[in-house]
Protein backbone atom coordinates (compact mmCIF):
# COMPACT_ATOMS: atom_id res chain seq x y z
CA UNK A 1 0.00 0.00 0.00
CA UNK A 2 1.49 3.25 -1.06
CA UNK A 3 0.21 6.44 -0.86
CA UNK A 4 1.84 9.32 -3.39
CA UNK A 5 1.25 13.37 -2.19
CA UNK A 6 2.29 15.92 -4.31
CA UNK A 7 1.75 19.97 -3.10
CA UNK A 8 0.98 21.68 -6.48
CA UNK A 9 1.78 24.69 -5.07
CA UNK A 10 5.52 24.10 -5.27
CA UNK A 11 4.99 21.92 -8.45
CA UNK A 12 6.25 24.28 -11.24
CA UNK A 13 6.50 22.42 -14.12
CA UNK A 14 8.20 25.12 -16.68
CA UNK A 15 11.29 25.54 -13.84
CA UNK A 16 11.63 21.89 -13.52
CA UNK A 17 12.66 21.72 -17.28
CA UNK A 18 9.30 19.86 -17.90
CA UNK A 19 7.87 17.13 -15.98
CA UNK A 20 11.56 15.99 -14.90
CA UNK A 21 9.61 13.80 -12.60
CA UNK A 22 7.70 12.23 -15.49
CA UNK A 23 11.17 12.20 -17.58
CA UNK A 24 13.06 10.40 -14.92
CA UNK A 25 10.99 7.46 -13.22
CA UNK A 26 11.97 4.28 -14.18
CA UNK A 27 8.61 2.91 -14.58
CA UNK A 28 7.67 5.19 -17.55
CA UNK A 29 11.16 4.97 -18.89
CA UNK A 30 10.42 1.43 -19.41
CA UNK A 31 7.08 2.01 -21.27
CA UNK A 32 5.03 2.50 -18.19
CA UNK A 33 2.90 5.25 -17.15
CA UNK A 34 3.58 5.49 -13.09
CA UNK A 35 3.79 9.52 -13.97
CA UNK A 36 0.71 10.82 -16.31
CA UNK A 37 0.34 14.73 -16.97
CA UNK A 38 -3.30 15.92 -16.51
CA UNK A 39 -2.93 18.77 -19.41
CA UNK A 40 -6.12 20.15 -18.56
CA UNK A 41 -4.49 21.38 -15.49
CA UNK A 42 -0.87 21.36 -16.21
CA UNK A 43 0.58 19.34 -14.18
CA UNK A 44 1.79 15.63 -12.78
CA UNK A 45 -0.28 12.98 -11.40
CA UNK A 46 1.59 10.08 -9.66
CA UNK A 47 -0.60 6.78 -10.25
CA UNK A 48 -0.12 4.26 -6.83
CA UNK A 49 -0.58 1.29 -8.54
CA UNK A 50 2.04 1.59 -11.17
CA UNK A 51 4.42 3.51 -8.88
CA UNK A 52 7.36 0.93 -7.41
CA UNK A 53 7.93 3.84 -4.68
CA UNK A 54 12.03 4.22 -6.23
CA UNK A 55 11.93 7.77 -4.65
CA UNK A 56 13.75 8.86 -7.51
CA UNK A 57 11.18 11.73 -8.53
CA UNK A 58 11.06 12.77 -4.87
CA UNK A 59 14.73 13.33 -4.54
CA UNK A 60 14.85 14.87 -8.18
CA UNK A 61 12.13 16.88 -7.96
CA UNK A 62 13.76 20.50 -6.96
CA UNK A 63 11.03 22.08 -5.33
CA UNK A 64 10.53 19.22 -3.26
CA UNK A 65 6.98 19.01 -4.50
CA UNK A 66 6.34 14.94 -4.25
CA UNK A 67 6.50 12.72 -1.03
CA UNK A 68 6.09 8.89 -1.13
CA UNK A 69 5.09 6.59 1.66
CA UNK A 70 4.85 3.01 2.09
CA UNK A 71 2.15 2.29 4.38
CA UNK A 72 1.12 -1.31 6.43
CA UNK A 73 -1.49 -2.90 4.30
CA UNK A 74 -3.36 -3.44 7.46
CA UNK A 75 -4.51 0.51 7.10
CA UNK A 76 -6.42 0.36 3.91
CA UNK A 77 -9.71 -0.65 4.95
CA UNK A 78 -9.33 2.56 7.14
CA UNK A 79 -9.55 4.65 4.68
CA UNK A 80 -11.58 7.86 5.77
CA UNK A 81 -10.72 10.46 3.75
CA UNK A 82 -8.75 11.86 0.97
CA UNK A 83 -8.55 15.17 -0.16
CA UNK A 84 -8.43 14.43 -4.32
CA UNK A 85 -6.10 12.33 -6.66
CA UNK A 86 -2.40 12.61 -4.73
CA UNK A 87 -3.53 14.59 -2.09
CA UNK A 88 -4.18 14.35 1.92
CA UNK A 89 -5.22 11.12 3.22
CA UNK A 90 -6.59 10.48 6.41
CA UNK A 91 -7.19 7.12 8.45
CA UNK A 92 -9.50 5.84 10.97
CA UNK A 93 -11.34 8.55 13.34
CA UNK A 94 -11.46 9.21 17.26
CA UNK A 95 -14.38 7.26 19.28
CA UNK A 96 -17.13 9.66 20.80
CA UNK A 97 -18.09 8.40 24.05
CA UNK A 98 -21.32 9.23 26.47
CA UNK A 99 -19.62 10.88 29.70
CA UNK A 100 -16.48 11.42 28.30
CA UNK A 101 -13.41 13.88 27.05
CA UNK A 102 -11.77 12.16 24.74
CA UNK A 103 -7.90 14.42 24.12
CA UNK A 104 -6.45 14.40 20.46
CA UNK A 105 -2.84 14.78 21.17
CA UNK A 106 -1.18 14.78 17.20
CA UNK A 107 1.56 17.50 14.96
CA UNK A 108 -0.33 20.06 12.90
CA UNK A 109 -1.44 19.01 9.64
CA UNK A 110 -2.20 15.66 10.75
CA UNK A 111 -5.94 15.85 10.04
CA UNK A 112 -7.42 16.89 13.47
CA UNK A 113 -9.40 19.49 11.60
CA UNK A 114 -10.37 16.94 9.09
CA UNK A 115 -11.88 14.76 11.22
CA UNK A 116 -13.59 17.16 13.40
CA UNK A 117 -14.94 18.66 9.94
CA UNK A 118 -16.61 15.19 9.59
CA UNK A 119 -17.83 13.92 13.12
CA UNK A 120 -19.34 17.53 13.10
CA UNK A 121 -21.25 17.01 9.72
CA UNK A 122 -19.89 19.38 7.82
CA UNK A 123 -18.43 17.16 5.39
CA UNK A 124 -19.24 13.43 4.23
CA UNK A 125 -15.95 11.48 4.26
CA UNK A 126 -15.70 10.11 0.28
CA UNK A 127 -14.04 6.97 2.09
CA UNK A 128 -10.70 7.81 -0.36
CA UNK A 129 -13.24 6.81 -3.44
CA UNK A 130 -16.19 8.82 -4.62
CA UNK A 131 -19.07 8.44 -1.36
CA UNK A 132 -21.30 11.01 -0.81
CA UNK A 133 -23.56 9.77 1.39
CA UNK A 134 -23.66 9.10 5.26
CA UNK A 135 -25.15 5.77 4.86
CA UNK A 136 -21.66 3.98 3.22
CA UNK A 137 -19.95 6.06 6.27
CA UNK A 138 -22.49 4.03 8.69
CA UNK A 139 -21.50 1.22 7.22
CA UNK A 140 -18.04 1.85 7.22
CA UNK A 141 -17.84 2.37 10.83
CA UNK A 142 -20.40 -1.28 11.46
CA UNK A 143 -20.33 -2.43 15.31
CA UNK A 144 -18.23 0.76 16.82
CA UNK A 145 -19.53 3.40 18.70
CA UNK A 146 -19.34 5.87 15.48
CA UNK A 147 -21.92 3.67 13.90
CA UNK A 148 -24.81 4.60 16.20
CA UNK A 149 -23.14 8.34 15.99
CA UNK A 150 -23.24 8.72 12.00
CA UNK A 151 -27.01 7.35 12.34
CA UNK A 152 -27.78 10.25 14.78
CA UNK A 153 -26.19 12.73 13.12
CA UNK A 154 -27.65 12.19 9.12
CA UNK A 155 -31.33 11.77 11.22
CA UNK A 156 -30.35 15.15 12.81
CA UNK A 157 -30.67 13.98 15.87
CA UNK A 158 -27.07 15.34 16.76
CA UNK A 159 -26.14 18.87 16.74
CA UNK A 160 -22.47 19.22 17.21
CA UNK A 161 -20.96 22.71 18.84
CA UNK A 162 -17.40 23.70 17.89
CA UNK A 163 -15.42 25.82 19.73
CA UNK A 164 -12.84 27.07 17.03
CA UNK A 165 -9.06 26.92 16.50
CA UNK A 166 -8.32 30.60 15.65
CA UNK A 167 -10.00 32.60 18.11
CA UNK A 168 -8.00 35.81 17.16
CA UNK A 169 -11.06 35.46 13.83
CA UNK A 170 -13.74 36.16 15.68
CA UNK A 171 -13.90 40.34 16.09
CA UNK A 172 -14.09 39.80 11.89
CA UNK A 173 -17.06 37.64 11.44
CA UNK A 174 -19.02 38.98 14.89
CA UNK A 175 -19.56 42.76 15.78
CA UNK A 176 -21.33 43.98 18.82
CA UNK A 177 -21.51 43.42 22.52
CA UNK A 178 -20.09 40.29 24.23
CA UNK A 179 -23.82 39.65 26.01
CA UNK A 180 -25.23 39.92 22.93
CA UNK A 181 -23.32 37.20 21.06
CA UNK A 182 -23.61 35.23 24.44
CA UNK A 183 -27.25 35.74 24.67
CA UNK A 184 -28.03 34.44 21.44
CA UNK A 185 -25.66 30.99 22.24
CA UNK A 186 -27.56 30.78 25.58
CA UNK A 187 -30.00 27.73 24.68
CA UNK A 188 -29.64 26.29 28.86
CA UNK A 189 -30.51 30.14 29.96
CA UNK A 190 -26.98 29.68 31.73
CA UNK A 191 -25.35 33.22 30.73
CA UNK A 192 -24.58 34.30 34.00
CA UNK A 193 -23.71 31.43 36.04
CA UNK A 194 -21.23 30.54 32.81
CA UNK A 195 -19.72 34.08 32.85
CA UNK A 196 -19.10 33.86 36.68
CA UNK A 197 -17.59 30.55 36.21
CA UNK A 198 -14.91 31.66 33.09
CA UNK A 199 -14.91 35.15 35.16
CA UNK A 200 -15.88 36.84 32.60
CA UNK A 201 -18.37 38.89 33.96
CA UNK A 202 -16.67 42.21 33.66
CA UNK A 203 -16.56 42.33 30.20
CA UNK A 204 -20.00 41.07 29.15
CA UNK A 205 -20.87 44.50 27.91
CA UNK A 206 -17.34 45.37 26.22
CA UNK A 207 -17.43 45.18 22.29
CA UNK A 208 -16.40 41.83 20.71
CA UNK A 209 -13.59 43.85 18.72
CA UNK A 210 -12.15 45.43 22.10
CA UNK A 211 -11.17 42.22 23.65
CA UNK A 212 -7.63 40.59 24.15
CA UNK A 213 -6.77 37.37 23.36
CA UNK A 214 -7.22 35.40 26.58
CA UNK A 215 -10.93 37.44 26.58
CA UNK A 216 -11.21 36.38 23.11
CA UNK A 217 -10.94 32.51 24.19
CA UNK A 218 -12.89 32.45 27.33
CA UNK A 219 -15.82 33.89 25.35
CA UNK A 220 -15.78 31.61 22.34
CA UNK A 221 -15.72 28.93 25.31
CA UNK A 222 -18.51 30.01 27.19
CA UNK A 223 -20.63 30.14 23.35
CA UNK A 224 -20.11 26.91 22.98
CA UNK A 225 -20.73 25.83 27.02
CA UNK A 226 -24.29 27.77 26.47
CA UNK A 227 -25.67 25.70 23.29
CA UNK A 228 -27.89 22.88 24.62
CA UNK A 229 -26.09 19.60 22.48
CA UNK A 230 -24.76 16.24 22.84
CA UNK A 231 -21.64 16.78 21.11
CA UNK A 232 -19.00 19.34 21.76
CA UNK A 233 -15.72 20.12 20.24
CA UNK A 234 -12.95 22.40 21.68
CA UNK A 235 -10.47 23.13 19.31
CA UNK A 236 -7.38 24.32 21.43
CA UNK A 237 -9.09 25.76 24.13
CA UNK A 238 -5.68 26.81 26.20
CA UNK A 239 -4.11 29.33 23.43
CA UNK A 240 -3.97 32.63 25.29
CA UNK A 241 -5.02 31.69 28.85
CA UNK A 242 -2.26 31.78 31.60
CA UNK A 243 -2.44 28.50 33.83
CA UNK A 244 -4.61 29.22 36.00
CA UNK A 245 -7.35 29.82 33.33
CA UNK A 246 -6.23 26.63 31.34
CA UNK A 247 -7.32 24.40 34.58
CA UNK A 248 -10.17 26.08 35.03
CA UNK A 249 -11.57 25.90 31.94
CA UNK A 250 -10.29 22.34 31.88
CA UNK A 251 -12.67 21.33 35.13
CA UNK A 252 -15.35 23.18 33.31
CA UNK A 253 -15.34 21.05 30.05
CA UNK A 254 -14.73 18.08 32.53
CA UNK A 255 -18.75 19.03 34.21
CA UNK A 256 -19.88 18.86 31.03
CA UNK A 257 -19.00 15.51 30.30
CA UNK A 258 -19.71 14.44 34.09
CA UNK A 259 -23.29 15.31 33.20
CA UNK A 260 -23.60 13.24 30.30
CA UNK A 261 -22.26 15.12 26.98
CA UNK A 262 -19.60 13.78 24.77
CA UNK A 263 -16.65 16.29 24.14
CA UNK A 264 -14.14 15.74 22.53
CA UNK A 265 -10.96 18.10 22.32
CA UNK A 266 -7.23 19.01 20.63
CA UNK A 267 -5.20 19.96 22.92
CA UNK A 268 -1.23 20.88 22.42
CA UNK A 269 -0.48 21.86 25.98
CA UNK A 270 0.45 18.47 27.54
CA UNK A 271 -0.28 19.26 31.23
CA UNK A 272 -3.92 20.84 30.34
CA UNK A 273 -4.70 17.33 27.89
CA UNK A 274 -3.93 15.16 30.79
CA UNK A 275 -5.94 17.46 33.36
CA UNK A 276 -9.03 17.26 30.62
CA UNK A 277 -9.51 14.05 29.05
CA UNK A 278 -10.55 10.39 30.14
CA UNK A 279 -8.99 8.58 27.08
CA UNK A 280 -6.65 9.54 24.65
CA UNK A 281 -5.74 9.23 21.02
CA UNK A 282 -2.70 9.62 19.41
CA UNK A 283 -2.57 11.08 15.42
CA UNK A 284 0.96 9.90 13.62
CA UNK A 285 1.33 10.10 10.02
CA UNK A 286 3.20 12.37 8.27
CA UNK A 287 1.85 16.07 8.10
CA UNK A 288 0.96 16.87 4.84
CA UNK A 289 1.08 13.50 3.75
CA UNK A 290 -1.01 11.34 5.75
CA UNK A 291 -2.39 10.74 9.45
CA UNK A 292 -4.10 7.99 11.21
CA UNK A 293 -5.77 8.23 14.59
CA UNK A 294 -4.71 5.63 17.26
CA UNK A 295 -6.38 3.09 19.15
CA UNK A 296 -7.48 4.94 22.22
CA UNK A 297 -5.44 5.02 25.05
CA UNK A 298 -5.23 5.92 28.51
CA UNK A 299 -4.31 9.16 29.01
CA UNK A 300 -1.52 9.06 30.98
CA UNK A 301 -0.10 5.93 29.12
CA UNK A 302 -0.91 7.59 25.74
CA UNK A 303 0.88 10.59 26.41
CA UNK A 304 4.09 9.12 27.68
CA UNK A 305 4.22 6.83 24.55
CA UNK A 306 3.64 10.12 21.97
CA UNK A 307 6.80 10.99 24.49
CA UNK A 308 8.64 7.83 23.61
CA UNK A 309 7.65 7.60 20.26
CA UNK A 310 6.84 4.41 20.55
CA UNK A 311 2.67 2.95 19.70
CA UNK A 312 2.91 -0.24 21.67
CA UNK A 313 -1.00 -1.65 20.35
CA UNK A 314 -0.06 -0.23 17.17
CA UNK A 315 3.48 -1.49 17.04
CA UNK A 316 4.90 1.93 15.32
CA UNK A 317 7.75 3.72 16.13
CA UNK A 318 6.77 7.50 14.51
CA UNK A 319 9.84 9.60 16.30
CA UNK A 320 13.28 7.87 16.02
CA UNK A 321 14.22 9.32 19.88
CA UNK A 322 12.30 9.50 22.72
CA UNK A 323 11.19 12.69 24.65
CA UNK A 324 12.06 12.81 27.99
CA UNK A 325 11.74 15.49 30.85
CA UNK A 326 14.87 14.77 33.35
CA UNK A 327 15.80 17.93 34.80
CA UNK A 328 15.68 17.83 38.39
CA UNK A 329 15.97 21.19 39.49
CA UNK A 330 18.27 23.68 39.00
CA UNK A 331 20.33 24.84 35.96
CA UNK A 332 23.38 27.54 36.27
CA UNK A 333 23.43 30.86 34.90
CA UNK A 334 25.40 32.14 37.68
CA UNK A 335 29.28 32.22 36.97
CA UNK A 336 28.34 33.88 33.19
CA UNK A 337 28.90 37.27 32.50
CA UNK A 338 25.98 39.86 33.81
CA UNK A 339 23.97 41.44 31.32
CA UNK A 340 22.54 44.14 33.70
CA UNK A 341 21.91 44.98 37.33
CA UNK A 342 18.51 46.33 37.27
CA UNK A 343 17.14 48.88 40.52
CA UNK A 344 13.77 48.55 41.88
CA UNK A 345 11.36 50.16 39.01
CA UNK A 346 8.00 51.68 39.20
CA UNK A 347 5.71 52.48 36.33
CA UNK A 348 2.20 54.70 37.17
CA UNK A 349 0.33 54.68 34.33
CA UNK A 350 -3.27 56.29 34.79
CA UNK A 351 -5.07 52.90 36.21
CA UNK A 352 -1.93 50.98 36.45
CA UNK A 353 1.26 50.64 38.30
CA UNK A 354 3.78 48.39 38.02
CA UNK A 355 6.67 47.27 41.06
CA UNK A 356 10.02 45.50 39.93
CA UNK A 357 11.98 44.72 42.60
CA UNK A 358 16.05 44.72 41.72
CA UNK A 359 17.20 42.14 40.29
CA UNK A 360 20.25 40.72 37.89
CA UNK A 361 19.97 39.33 34.19
CA UNK A 362 23.34 37.27 33.01
CA UNK A 363 24.19 36.25 29.17
CA UNK A 364 23.61 33.07 28.09
CA UNK A 365 20.25 32.16 30.06
CA UNK A 366 16.79 31.92 29.66
CA UNK A 367 14.75 33.41 31.70
CA UNK A 368 11.19 32.25 31.91
CA UNK A 369 8.38 34.97 32.93
CA UNK A 370 5.01 33.42 34.67
CA UNK A 371 2.00 35.28 35.79
CA UNK A 372 -1.45 36.46 34.13
CA UNK A 373 -1.87 38.64 31.37
CA UNK A 374 -2.13 42.18 32.01
CA UNK A 375 0.50 41.97 35.11
CA UNK A 376 3.23 44.46 33.92
CA UNK A 377 5.49 42.04 31.71
CA UNK A 378 5.50 43.89 28.47
CA UNK A 379 5.93 47.20 30.69
CA UNK A 380 8.55 45.63 31.93
CA UNK A 381 10.99 44.90 29.37
CA UNK A 382 9.63 48.19 27.77
CA UNK A 383 11.64 49.99 31.06
CA UNK A 384 14.42 47.77 30.49
CA UNK A 385 14.88 48.08 26.43
CA UNK A 386 14.65 52.04 27.53
CA UNK A 387 11.39 52.65 25.37
CA UNK A 388 9.68 53.37 28.40
CA UNK A 389 10.55 55.53 31.44
CA UNK A 390 10.19 54.52 34.40
CA UNK A 391 8.15 56.73 37.31
CA UNK A 392 10.68 55.86 39.63
CA UNK A 393 14.33 53.90 39.48
CA UNK A 394 17.07 55.13 36.80
CA UNK A 395 17.76 53.01 33.38
CA UNK A 396 21.23 54.58 32.46
CA UNK A 397 21.96 51.56 30.16
CA UNK A 398 21.36 50.98 26.41
CA UNK A 399 20.52 47.59 25.80
CA UNK A 400 19.46 46.25 22.00
CA UNK A 401 15.70 44.30 22.28
CA UNK A 402 14.20 42.13 20.08
CA UNK A 403 10.80 41.40 20.73
CA UNK A 404 7.96 38.69 19.74
CA UNK A 405 4.58 40.07 20.97
CA UNK A 406 2.13 37.96 22.27
CA UNK A 407 -0.53 38.72 19.05
CA UNK A 408 1.09 38.50 15.67
CA UNK A 409 0.27 40.02 12.65
CA UNK A 410 0.43 39.05 8.83
CA UNK A 411 0.33 42.12 7.62
CA UNK A 412 3.24 42.31 5.21
CA UNK A 413 3.05 41.92 1.86
CA UNK A 414 5.52 39.41 0.48
CA UNK A 415 7.33 35.71 0.90
CA UNK A 416 8.57 34.45 4.40
CA UNK A 417 12.01 34.46 2.25
CA UNK A 418 11.57 38.25 1.80
CA UNK A 419 10.57 39.18 5.19
CA UNK A 420 13.02 36.79 6.86
CA UNK A 421 15.87 38.24 4.61
CA UNK A 422 15.29 41.96 4.98
CA UNK A 423 16.30 41.06 8.53
CA UNK A 424 19.29 39.87 8.12
CA UNK A 425 20.03 37.73 4.78
CA UNK A 426 23.55 36.34 5.39
CA UNK A 427 22.62 34.30 8.63
CA UNK A 428 19.68 32.49 6.32
CA UNK A 429 22.80 30.95 4.81
CA UNK A 430 25.26 30.19 7.95
CA UNK A 431 25.36 26.54 8.50
CA UNK A 432 24.93 27.49 12.27
CA UNK A 433 21.92 29.22 11.76
CA UNK A 434 20.40 26.38 9.46
CA UNK A 435 21.01 24.02 12.02
CA UNK A 436 19.89 25.16 15.45
CA UNK A 437 17.17 27.58 14.25
CA UNK A 438 15.56 27.15 10.60
CA UNK A 439 15.34 23.80 10.09
CA UNK A 440 14.22 22.87 13.59
CA UNK A 441 11.81 25.27 13.33
CA UNK A 442 10.58 24.24 9.29
CA UNK A 443 11.26 27.82 7.59
CA UNK A 444 12.94 26.87 4.46
CA UNK A 445 9.59 24.77 3.70
CA UNK A 446 8.11 28.20 4.22
CA UNK A 447 10.18 30.77 2.15
CA UNK A 448 8.10 30.27 -0.66
CA UNK A 449 4.65 31.16 0.91
CA UNK A 450 3.30 34.29 0.85
CA UNK A 451 2.61 35.88 4.66
CA UNK A 452 -0.54 36.25 5.00
CA UNK A 453 -1.12 32.75 3.20
CA UNK A 454 0.35 31.01 6.50
CA UNK A 455 -1.48 29.19 8.95
CA UNK A 456 -1.80 30.52 12.88
CA UNK A 457 1.23 28.05 13.39
CA UNK A 458 3.13 28.63 10.34
CA UNK A 459 2.86 32.58 11.15
CA UNK A 460 3.96 31.78 15.08
CA UNK A 461 7.32 29.99 13.68
CA UNK A 462 8.05 33.22 11.17
CA UNK A 463 7.45 35.59 13.92
CA UNK A 464 10.24 33.23 16.67
CA UNK A 465 12.16 32.98 13.54
CA UNK A 466 12.31 36.49 13.02
CA UNK A 467 12.68 38.02 16.25
CA UNK A 468 15.75 35.40 17.05
CA UNK A 469 17.66 36.99 13.50
CA UNK A 470 17.75 40.23 14.95
CA UNK A 471 20.75 41.59 17.05
CA UNK A 472 20.12 42.08 19.78
CA UNK A 473 21.42 41.39 23.77
CA UNK A 474 18.03 40.96 25.29
CA UNK A 475 15.14 38.77 23.77
CA UNK A 476 11.45 39.43 24.62
CA UNK A 477 9.51 36.42 23.50
CA UNK A 478 5.59 36.39 24.56
CA UNK A 479 3.57 32.98 24.15
CA UNK A 480 5.95 31.22 21.69
CA UNK A 481 3.95 28.24 22.17
CA UNK A 482 0.54 29.53 20.80
CA UNK A 483 -0.44 27.67 18.00
CA UNK A 484 2.34 25.49 18.32
CA UNK A 485 2.17 21.71 18.42
CA UNK A 486 4.27 19.56 21.15
CA UNK A 487 6.98 18.89 18.63
CA UNK A 488 7.38 22.31 17.75
CA UNK A 489 7.22 23.67 20.96
CA UNK A 490 9.85 21.45 21.85
CA UNK A 491 11.87 22.66 18.62
CA UNK A 492 11.06 26.41 19.79
CA UNK A 493 12.38 25.67 22.69
CA UNK A 494 16.03 24.36 22.28
CA UNK A 495 16.77 27.00 19.26
CA UNK A 496 16.13 29.52 21.96
CA UNK A 497 17.76 27.63 24.40
CA UNK A 498 20.99 27.06 22.30
CA UNK A 499 20.98 30.61 20.43
CA UNK A 500 21.12 31.80 24.06
CA UNK A 501 23.73 29.72 25.23
CA UNK A 502 26.18 29.78 22.09
CA UNK A 503 25.32 33.63 21.47
CA UNK A 504 25.90 34.32 25.21
CA UNK A 505 22.69 36.62 24.73
CA UNK A 506 19.68 36.41 26.99
CA UNK A 507 15.91 35.65 26.61
CA UNK A 508 12.90 36.28 28.66
CA UNK A 509 9.97 34.47 27.80
CA UNK A 510 6.62 34.88 28.60
CA UNK A 511 4.72 31.09 28.61
CA UNK A 512 1.60 29.42 30.13
CA UNK A 513 2.46 25.92 29.42
CA UNK A 514 4.34 24.29 32.23
CA UNK A 515 6.16 21.29 29.92
CA UNK A 516 7.72 24.18 27.83
CA UNK A 517 8.36 26.42 30.88
CA UNK A 518 10.30 23.18 32.24
CA UNK A 519 12.07 22.58 29.25
CA UNK A 520 13.29 25.82 28.29
CA UNK A 521 14.18 27.95 31.74
CA UNK A 522 17.33 28.19 33.04
CA UNK A 523 15.58 30.60 35.83
CA UNK A 524 12.09 32.39 36.97
CA UNK A 525 10.61 35.35 37.11
CA UNK A 526 6.87 35.69 38.99
CA UNK A 527 5.18 38.34 38.42
CA UNK A 528 2.28 38.80 41.00
CA UNK A 529 -0.58 41.52 41.40
CA UNK A 530 -3.83 42.24 40.10
CA UNK A 531 -4.28 41.78 36.29
CA UNK A 532 -5.29 45.42 34.94
CA UNK A 533 -4.41 47.45 38.22
CA UNK A 534 -1.72 46.46 40.22
CA UNK A 535 1.62 44.11 39.31
CA UNK A 536 4.74 43.08 41.51
CA UNK A 537 7.76 41.42 39.69
CA UNK A 538 9.96 39.64 41.96
CA UNK A 539 13.74 39.26 40.90
CA UNK A 540 14.41 36.17 38.86
CA UNK A 541 14.88 33.38 41.11
CA UNK A 542 15.63 29.22 40.71
CA UNK A 543 13.66 26.90 39.41
CA UNK A 544 12.27 25.61 42.46
CA UNK A 545 12.02 28.94 44.14
CA UNK A 546 10.05 30.51 41.67
CA UNK A 547 7.80 27.51 40.32
CA UNK A 548 7.16 27.50 44.46
CA UNK A 549 6.04 30.83 44.57
CA UNK A 550 4.45 31.15 41.52
CA UNK A 551 2.33 27.73 41.69
CA UNK A 552 1.35 28.36 45.19
CA UNK A 553 -0.25 31.86 44.11
CA UNK A 554 -1.96 29.80 41.60
CA UNK A 555 -3.00 27.24 43.97
CA UNK A 556 -2.10 23.91 41.57
CA UNK A 557 0.71 21.34 42.18
CA UNK A 558 2.38 19.34 40.20
CA UNK A 559 4.10 15.42 40.56
CA UNK A 560 6.55 14.04 37.84
CA UNK A 561 5.64 11.34 35.95
CA UNK A 562 7.89 8.12 37.13
CA UNK A 563 7.93 7.34 33.38
CA UNK A 564 8.93 10.63 31.41
CA UNK A 565 9.96 13.02 33.80
CA UNK A 566 6.96 14.89 33.06
CA UNK A 567 5.24 17.49 35.50
CA UNK A 568 1.20 16.13 35.85
CA UNK A 569 -1.05 18.77 37.68
CA UNK A 570 -2.57 17.11 40.83
CA UNK A 571 -6.06 17.46 41.32
CA UNK A 572 -7.60 19.50 43.37
CA UNK A 573 -7.44 17.54 47.27
CA UNK A 574 -6.34 14.93 46.16
CA UNK A 575 -3.63 13.20 48.72
CA UNK A 576 -0.65 14.41 47.00
CA UNK A 577 -1.84 17.97 46.49
CA UNK A 578 -2.52 18.27 50.32
CA UNK A 579 0.95 16.50 51.26
CA UNK A 580 2.73 18.94 48.78
CA UNK A 581 0.45 22.13 49.80
CA UNK A 582 1.42 21.11 53.75
CA UNK A 583 5.54 20.62 53.11
CA UNK A 584 5.12 23.79 50.12
CA UNK A 585 6.05 22.07 47.33
CA UNK A 586 4.10 22.77 44.55
CA UNK A 587 6.51 21.26 41.95
CA UNK A 588 9.72 19.50 42.62
CA UNK A 589 8.48 17.30 44.94
CA UNK A 590 11.82 16.72 47.60
CA UNK A 591 13.12 13.20 46.95
P1 LIG B 1 -4.65 19.49 11.52
O1 LIG B 1 -5.99 19.95 12.01
O2 LIG B 1 -4.16 18.26 12.19
O3 LIG B 1 -3.62 20.57 11.52
P2 LIG B 1 -5.97 19.36 8.92
O4 LIG B 1 -7.06 18.36 9.03
O5 LIG B 1 -6.33 20.81 8.96
O6 LIG B 1 -4.82 19.03 9.98
O7 LIG B 1 -5.21 19.14 7.54
C1 LIG B 1 -4.54 17.95 7.20
C2 LIG B 1 -3.97 18.09 5.80
O8 LIG B 1 -5.02 18.13 4.84
C3 LIG B 1 -3.14 19.33 5.60
O9 LIG B 1 -1.94 18.97 4.98
C4 LIG B 1 -3.95 20.18 4.66
O10 LIG B 1 -3.10 20.87 3.80
C5 LIG B 1 -4.78 19.17 3.91
N1 LIG B 1 -6.08 19.74 3.54
C6 LIG B 1 -6.96 20.33 4.37
N2 LIG B 1 -8.05 20.76 3.67
C7 LIG B 1 -7.81 20.45 2.38
C8 LIG B 1 -8.55 20.64 1.16
N3 LIG B 1 -9.75 21.21 1.17
N4 LIG B 1 -7.97 20.20 0.02
C9 LIG B 1 -6.78 19.60 0.01
N5 LIG B 1 -6.05 19.39 1.11
C10 LIG B 1 -6.54 19.82 2.28
P1 LIG C 1 1.36 41.96 30.27
O1 LIG C 1 2.55 42.08 29.37
O2 LIG C 1 1.66 41.28 31.57
O3 LIG C 1 0.14 41.39 29.61
P2 LIG C 1 1.32 44.85 30.09
O4 LIG C 1 2.64 45.32 30.59
O5 LIG C 1 1.13 44.82 28.62
O6 LIG C 1 0.96 43.45 30.73
O7 LIG C 1 0.17 45.76 30.68
C1 LIG C 1 -0.09 45.89 32.07
C2 LIG C 1 -1.18 46.92 32.30
O8 LIG C 1 -0.72 48.21 31.94
C3 LIG C 1 -2.44 46.67 31.48
O9 LIG C 1 -3.56 46.89 32.28
C4 LIG C 1 -2.36 47.70 30.39
O10 LIG C 1 -3.66 48.08 29.97
C5 LIG C 1 -1.62 48.84 31.06
N1 LIG C 1 -0.83 49.64 30.10
C6 LIG C 1 0.15 49.16 29.30
N2 LIG C 1 0.67 50.14 28.55
C7 LIG C 1 0.00 51.28 28.88
C8 LIG C 1 0.08 52.64 28.43
N3 LIG C 1 0.97 53.05 27.53
N4 LIG C 1 -0.78 53.51 28.99
C9 LIG C 1 -1.68 53.12 29.92
N5 LIG C 1 -1.80 51.87 30.38
C10 LIG C 1 -0.97 50.94 29.87
FE1 LIG D 1 8.63 19.21 -11.93
FE2 LIG D 1 8.58 18.51 -9.35
FE3 LIG D 1 6.34 19.29 -10.55
FE4 LIG D 1 7.44 16.97 -11.21
S1 LIG D 1 6.58 17.53 -9.22
S2 LIG D 1 6.62 18.50 -12.59
S3 LIG D 1 9.63 17.47 -10.99
S4 LIG D 1 8.16 20.52 -10.18
FE1 LIG E 1 8.24 6.68 -10.57
FE2 LIG E 1 9.78 5.93 -8.55
FE3 LIG E 1 8.48 8.26 -8.48
FE4 LIG E 1 7.10 5.99 -8.24
S1 LIG E 1 8.63 6.78 -6.82
S2 LIG E 1 6.56 7.75 -9.51
S3 LIG E 1 8.25 4.69 -9.60
S4 LIG E 1 10.09 7.71 -9.86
Amino acid sequence: MRIAVIDYDRCNPDKCGHFLCERVCPVNRMGGEAIIIDEENYRPIIQEASCTGCGICVHKCPFNAITIVNLPEALEEGCVHRYGINAFVLYRLPVIKEGMVVGILGPNGAGKTTAVRILAGQMIPNLCGDNDSWDSVIKMFRGNELQTYFEKLKNNEIRPVVKPQYVDLIPRAVKGKVRDLLRKADERNALEEIAAELGITEILDRNIDQLSGGELQLVAIAAALLRDAQFYFFDEPSSYLDIKQRLKVARIIRKLADSGKSVLAVEHDLAVLDYLSDIIHVVYGKPGTYGIFSKPKGVRNGINEFLRGYLKDENVRFRPYEIRFTKSGERKSQGSEILVEYPRLVKDYSSFRLEADPGTLYMGEVVSIVGPNGIGKTTFVKMLAGVEKPTEGEVDWELKVSYKPQYIRADYEGTVYELLSRIDASKLLSNFYKTELLNPLGIPELYDKQINDLSGGELQRVAITACLLRDADLYLLDEPSAHLDVEQRLAASRAIRHLMEKGEKTALVVEHDVLMIDYISDRIMVFEGEPGRYGRALPPMGMRDGMNRFLAGVGITFRRDPDSGRPRANKEGSVKDREQKEIGEYYYVAP
